[in-house]
Order: structure tokens, then sequence, then C-alpha cells
């Protein structure tokens, strides 16, 4: 399955989203298209090739290239560059006119069409405004009537017919006055120029701020250093980024920007990864530490070994997630995108329902005021803002999260991200380091060495943080760790096996009573050291309780301020865990969780999650994404908490790249905001519309004389996707309440 990108041109307006989106859909082999009209793209996933795709692009009336690697962007960047200085020019040219025919008009310098030379100077006037027509909005008639050719109306369609006919209608006034009864002789050339002028400086803005929509992508394209330093056979030298291949040594100096991913061979250094992680405090990296290309070399040289290169690299699957993201639209953006598609045929249909009105009850001169009416609900009706609302919000959002940390697979997960009830927090690496140590050996014949010992020769062969750190304890001490004999781990339980043909068993309370074990006195020592935050662990040696082993596993420094946030953002706080109960209450007591769901097998996590959804709460599981993959799969929106590098998790809806929950509580007041800018988009964009469609059609006419003027329903239609823009632009300037940066 390929995914591709295409660049997209010719969509003036967020109508031709679904046009695109369709035919896109249309072309067999396609599992999924999604245009950002934001950004003018497409992003298709399927068993097709670019150019059919292309091909189907075409033949709906718009143009497409494809789009590769990062430098494509810069590319795009500069067509757009260019783009937009066209725009300005025909922006420009319109006002030129239109400024002063309304001013002549109004002040009354031009002549009548009865005076000598009156009609003269009206035809003139009408040739130099159809120049300007074809100059500055040539496009929405060429658009427009690619559309037509398809059977399809856009936006385009609209203004093409409302200017349209206000010039042609003014021709005929100007060529034979004689046909059109006197009253009605009212040319409306000047209104024609003015609503071209007025949408294209909506174009304008729009395709400005749009630019700094997509800052954040740009700030992410912009950390991948050029050249890097490379060592072969013992000479360095700087080559371009592509050239530096697998498995290459490069040579990274103080401030220098880190090429790419790698581990250090020699050297140490301090390292700060803020652009990518969020997390302000530099890391300190020596000797056998993974480094991340894109990030900041502050102080130390070192020598690294590359493991990741070109679209492998933690940075360039960033921008992949990010962008993706950004185009993914959620459920309330799809909906915004199916009424803009409607939007059109429906105006139409009210534009036809206004002249018919007009034409049958409206007062003399029927003829101008239908033409009026008509022409103003077209423009007026613009469905423009309304697809813009929700694209240009979710980019905004999406990246603003992404600057800290938390990459967002797609935008149905910041939608639900928002109606978060209850958060549910994995213990062991969540709330925890998931560093846990050996703290208390107590055996029972008194031989702490022996019981570590014996405890290490089964652990070596599991890959349990607590396994972990049970060896690592033995090495410490120097033991002798005997080989182990059928070796089987309990999943939730712990592991068994044969060392020194003795049966051992080593792992929770579960363990042992399902063995018919029965623990007598070690049970209290055991609650005892649970009641203190510690996992107590019993050794069984031929079917009798031996000892304990206790581990902890300290809270990470910020849980604590992390859970008061999600208790401030009004979310219920709840821990799940295999761990013994005692301990996994000790451990929420002191980061002041609210309830504990201890001693979950891992199958039955995701059961745990479902049963909580079965009350009625949304909710989200924060977990490493080891041995919880099903219960983020199964929760509303799944974090995975980052393991350094490994940005890719596929089950989890949300990465954070910095391993501290404070990420969660940004994500969730990112999307909360960003949902919140999306609905005010679409109440902006629909207030424009619905109340300009009724006063345009004349609804206030017989009530208070009203009229809306069509140069107004013009600039109207440019300030409603000028607000929506403008607003998902304040978005940028968003910080999540009490974020440590
Ligand atoms: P968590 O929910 O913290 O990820 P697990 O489900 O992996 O915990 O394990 C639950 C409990 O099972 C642990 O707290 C421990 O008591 C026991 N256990 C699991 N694996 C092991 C092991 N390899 N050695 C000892 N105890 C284990
Ligand atoms: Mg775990």
């Amino acid at each position: 399955i390929h995914n591709l990108r295409l660049s997209v041109s010719g969509m003036s307006c967020a109508g031709c989203v679904a046009s695109v989106e369709k035919a896109l859909q249309g072309v067999p082999g396609v599992e999924k298209a999604e245009v950002n009209f934001a950004e003018h793209t497409a992003s298709v996933q399927g068993r097709v090739e670019a150019r059919a795709l292309i091909q189907a692009v075409r033949a709906a009336g718009y143009d497409a290239a494809q789009m590769k690697g990062i430098g494509d962007q810069a590319d795009q960047e500069a067509e757009e560059a260019h783009r937009l200085k066209g725009q300005v020019r025909r922006t420009l040219v319109a006002f030129a006119l239109a400024i002063p025919l309304m001013i002549g008009g109004m002040a009354g310098l031009f002549p009548a069409l009865k005076q000598p030379g009156g009609q003269f100077f009206w035809l003139l006037t009408g040739v130099l405004v159809a120049a300007v027509m074809v100059y500055s909005g040539g496009h929405f008639f060429a658009n427009a009537w690619k559309h037509l050719r398809n059977h399809n109306a856009n936006m385009d369609t609209l203004i093409a017919l409302g200017t349209g006919s206000a010039w042609v209608y003014s021709m005929l006034v100007a060529a034979f006055p004689a046909t059109v009864p006197s009253l009605a002789r009212h040319a409306y050339f000047e209104a024609a120029v003015m609503i071209i002028a007025f949408i294209n400086l909506g174009n304008v803005l729009e395709s400005r701020a749009r630019g700094r929509a997509s800052q954040a992508i740009r700030r992410l394209i912009g950390l991948a250093p050029r050249t890097a330093r490379v060592v072969r056979h013992g000479i360095e030298q700087d080559l371009p980024l592509e050239e530096a291949g697998l498995n290459e040594i490069l040579r990274v100096r103080p401030g220098e920007k880190i090429p790419l991913d790698g581990v250090i061979l020699e050297g140490h250094s301090t390292v700060d990864e803020s652009m990518l992680t969020g997390e302000p405090l530099p890391v300190v990296k020596t000797q056998g530490d993974q480094v991340v290309g894109g990030t900041l070399n502050k102080s130390g040289t070192f020598l690294l070994r590359t493991t990741h290169i070109g679209e492998d690299t933690a940075l360039a699957r960033i921008i992949e997630m990010v962008r993706r993201a950004q185009n993914a639209k959620p459920a309330i953006g799809r909906l915004a995108d199916r009424v803009a598609a409607v939007f059109v045929p429906t105006v139409m249909i009210v534009a036809v329902l206004t002249a018919l009105a007009w034409y049958n009850f409206g007062p003399e001169p029927v003829v101008s005021f239908m033409l009026v009416t008509t022409m103003t609900v077209l423009i007026i009706a613009c469905p423009c803002a309304l697809g813009l609302a929700t694209p240009i919000s979710i980019m905004v959002g999406v990246g603003k999260a992404a600057e800290y940390g938390i990459l967002i697979r797609n935008g149905e997960a910041l939608q639900r991200a928002g109606d978060l009830t209850t958060v549910v927090l994995d213990k062991t690496g969540t709330v925890t380091e998931g560093r846990p140590t050996v703290t208390e050996l107590q055996a029972f014949d008194g031989d702490q060495d022996r019981l570590l010992a014996l405890a290490a020769a089964l652990e070596q062969l599991s890959e349990h943080p607590l396994a972990e750190a049970i060896v690592s304890a033995a090495r410490e001490r120097k033991l002798d760790i005997l080989t182990v004999a059928d070796f089987e781990a309990l999943s939730g339980r712990g592991v068994r096996g044969r060392v020194a043909e003795q049966e051992l068993l080593l792992g929770n309370r579960r363990l042992l009573t399902e063995q018919g074990i029965e623990p007598g006195p070690w049970q209290s020592r055991a609650e005892e050291l649970a009641a203190r935050g510690r996992t107590p662990i019993y050794l069984a040696v031929d079917g009798q309780p031996q000892g304990l082993l206790a581990v902890a596993d300290p809270v990470k420094a910020d849980s604590l301020k992390a859970v008061e946030r999600f208790h401030a953002l009004g979310l219920e706080v709840v821990m799940l865990t295999g761990d013994a109960r005692a301990t996994a209450e000790a451990v929420a007591r002191e980061v002041g969780i609210d309830r504990v769901i201890a001693e979950v097998l891992p199958q039955d996590k995701d059961d745990t999650i479902a049963a909580l959804q079965g009350e009625g709460k949304v909710v989200a599981m924060v977990g490493d994404g080891i041995n919880d993959a099903p219960a983020l799969a199964r929760a509303d929106v799944g974090f995975a908490i980052g393991t350094g590098t490994d940005v890719a998790l596929e089950s989890a809806d949300v990465t954070l790249i910095r391993g501290s929950l404070h990420g969660v509580a940004d994500g969730i007041h990112i999307s909360r905001a960003t949902l919140a800018n999306i609905r005010q988009n679409l109440f902006g964009a629909f207030i424009y519309n619905s109340l300009g469609i009724p006063i345009a059609a004349g609804i206030l006419y017989p009530v208070m004389g009203l009229l809306l003027n069509p140069m107004l329903a013009g600039a109207a239609m440019a300030l409603s996707s000028v607000t929506v823009v403008g607003n998902a632009n304040r978005l940028r300037g968003f910080k999540p309440q009490q974020a440590r940066r």
C-alpha cells in the first residue's frame, strides 16, 4: 500500500474539497483520500499509480502534481509565493477601476445615458469593465466553465453568475436603452468589478494567513541540517546529508545540530532535544546513548554511528505524522464539507426562487430589483469560509501539539480528546519511572545472596522490567547466576523454572495461590512492603516459600503535578495495573490518584477499559504500549508514552515523545482549544451565509425597505474567510495551562 501526496491546484473554494475527494476515491485501488484545503494538498492511501490519480483530478476540473520529498515542499512554497503576487496584482487592478467608478457614480460625475455622449461613455466603461473582469476575475469564469462542463457547480459558478449577469444586464441597458423600461435603466458595472475586487482581496488575505498556519511543518523541516561531517577511513569531510549512509560514522561538534539518528560511539555531551520533545532541560548523553537527528548538541564533541537515515529518521517520521494528522478531518469537519458541497446547488435554487418572487411580486422596476437581489444572493452565499473552518484549525492545533512533543495520529483523536471524562494510567513506566530496583531481600534461612541468585537465575530469561531489576541486582553483587531449565513466563503472575534440580516459582500472591502454596507468615511481611509502595515478589522452592524480594519503582518527578492538572481539567483519574493492590494504592496515594484497579491480568486490561466505557465514560488510556497495546487500542483515545526515538507506535492515537504525563494534559488542553476554535469558525462562517442569504433575497424589503448592496455582499464574503482564518491563527498563541515552558 502506498501513501501518495499530491499538490492540488485550482481549488478556489472549500466546496471543491468534496469534489476532489470524490474524484480521488473513484480511482480503483484507492482506500482513503483526504484533501486538505488549507494546504492545497491531497493524501491518498491505496494501491494506485500517481498518474491515475492526477488524471482523475484533471477530469474533475482541477490540476494536481505528485509531491515527493521535503524539497518539493520548498518548490510548493515558491509557487505559492508566486501565486500570491499575481493575486495581489489582480486585486489592485480591480480596485483601481472599481473605486473611481463607485465614487464617480455617487458624486454624479458621469453623464446620463440620454445626454450627448452618454451612451458612448457607458459602452466604453462596459468594455473597460469587461477587460478588468477578464484580467482580475478570469479564473472565476474559467473554473465555472470547467465545472459546468462536468455538470458541476461551485463557488466560482456563483461568482461568475452574479457578476456576469450584472455586466450583461448593464451592457444591454447601455446598448439598447429603448428595450429596457426607463426606470430600470441603471448600470451595475461598478458592482461587478467591486465584487471581484473584494473576493480577490479575501483570497489574498486568506493565502497569507494560511501560510502562517502551516508554520509548524516548516519549523520541523527547518530542523534538518543540510550537511553532515562524515568520517571515512580516518578522513573527515562535510557531505550533503543524503550522502551519509547507514552505519556511517559522523562527528558532531559543540553547537551543531545532530544530522541523523544514531548511537554515540565515543565522547559525551549534553543535547537540547526541546525542539522535538518540548522538554526544556538538556539531556546528558554518553557512549551507547541514542541521539536524534535535528536536535542540538550543546557542550561536547562526539562520534556517532548512524542508525536511521532518510525517511526512517525520527524527524522524518514526525513530519510525516504531523502532516498526515493535519490532513485528517474529524467528523465535525466532514460534516462541514458535506454541507459545503450541497450549499452551492441550494444557493442556486434560492437565487432562482428569489428572481421569480421579485419578478412576480416585486415593485417596479421589476428587472432591476430582480437582478440586484439575485446577484446579491449568489455572491453572499459562497460557502468559502465554511469549508475552511475545520482544516485550518486542525492544522494549527496539530502543529501546536507537535511543538509540545505530542504527535496526534488523526483528526478523530483530536476531536475525541476534547470530550474525555476519564484518564486511565498504567502504573509501571507511566506513573512511575519504569526503572525498578531491588530494595529489600528477606530470606527464610537468612542467606540473602542465595535468594537473589536463584531469583536472578529465573529472571534472566524474562523481559519484564521487574526481571531486569532482579538480574542487575545480582550482577551488582557479583553473584553466580545458574542456568535455568523448563523456563516459563506466566503473564501477570511471574515466572517458573528448574534451577539446580529444584522447582522454582517466582512471582506474586496470585501465583502462589494458583499453585496451592500457602504464604504463611510471609504474607504479613509482603503486605508491609506493599503498604510502602514496594512490589513484593515471593520465591518458592519445591512448593515451599523461601523468601521475599521487594522491588521499588520511584514515581516520576512530575506525575503528581500532572495528576493535579487532570483534576483541574475535570477528569477522573484511574490507575490500572497488574501489581498488588496495596502497592498500587500506595503509589496512587503518592500522586493523588482517585481510583485504583489493581491485580488485573495483562489480557484483561482492555476489558477493564470496555467496562469503564460501559459506564458511559469517555476513556483515555495512557501506557507504554508494550503490554497494554490492546487497551490503548480499545480506549477512546490511546496515549503512548514515548520511549526515546521510537515514535511510531501504531496502536496509539497519540504518541508522546517525552515520557511525561504532562504531555497528556497538554494534549487534552490543546484538543479542547482546537475544538472550541473550530466551533467558533463554523459559527462565524454559518452566520455570514445564513443571515446574509435571506437579507440578500430581500426579506427585509417589505417591512423595512432594506436591500443588501451587492458590493457589501462581496465585502462580507471576503470578511468571512478572513475572520475564520484569523481566528484559527489565534490558536497559534495558545499555551496549555501550567505547561512547563
Ligand atoms: P503492570 O500492570 O505493572 O505492567 P504486569 O501485568 O506486567 O504489571 O505484572 C503484574 C504483576 O505480576 C507484577 O507486579 C508482578 O508481581 C508479577 N510479575 C509479572 N512478571 C513478573 C516477573 N517476570 N517476575 C516477577 N514478578 C512478575
Ligand atoms: Mg506495564
